[in-house]
């Protein structure tokens, strides 16, 4: 195991029903660390541009609009073996399958409403913390 840093984003539909604080304490009762957070609002072109690794699923379009349609709260989270334990602390993509006590099983309203994206891999993580932070921006 080693420390690691990943990409989390707190959605739309969260942020809509003011989840973000519990949704956080679970990420820190979990063993992570908030390094960086912000609250913004994408434009459709960068929402698109971050899920452009989607953009021939049948959702995309939905997916789309759903993340710049509200503001959302980015986050870096540090921790040991970081990516794969937001995974599962975030649970399955589809609420129906996410484990009890997950963010999703507690929250997602949907499979594309589903509270919470995280990294799934070293180098997306890489990518996508540098979507929205700079390095000052993150403070560990
Ligand atoms: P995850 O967010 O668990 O990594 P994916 O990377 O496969 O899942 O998908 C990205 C996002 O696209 C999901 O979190 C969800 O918001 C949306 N999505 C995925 N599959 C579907 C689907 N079948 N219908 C609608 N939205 C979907
Ligand atoms: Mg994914």
């Amino acid at each position: 195991m080693a420390i690691e840093r990943t990409l989390s984003i707190i959605k739309p539909d969260a942020t809509r029903r003011n989840l973000t604080g519990r949704i956080v304490a679970m990420l820190e009762e979990g063993g992570l660390r908030v390094v960086a957070q912000k609250r913004i609002h994408m434009t459709p072109a960068q929402a698109g541009a971050f899920y452009a690794v989607h953009k021939e699923r049948p959702f995309y379009q939905e997916l789309v609009e759903q993340m710049s349609a509200e503001p959302v709260v980015v986050q870096v989270l540090e921790g040991e073996d970081a990516i794969a334990r937001n995974r599962e602390i975030m649970g399955a993509t589809n609420p129906a399958d996410a484990a009890e006590g997950t963010i999703r099983k507690s929250f997602a309203l949907s499979i594309g409403e589903n509270s919470v994206h995280g990294s799934d891999g070293p180098d997306t993580a890489k990518t996508e913390i540098g979507f929205f932070f700079s390095q000052c921006e993150i403070v560990g």
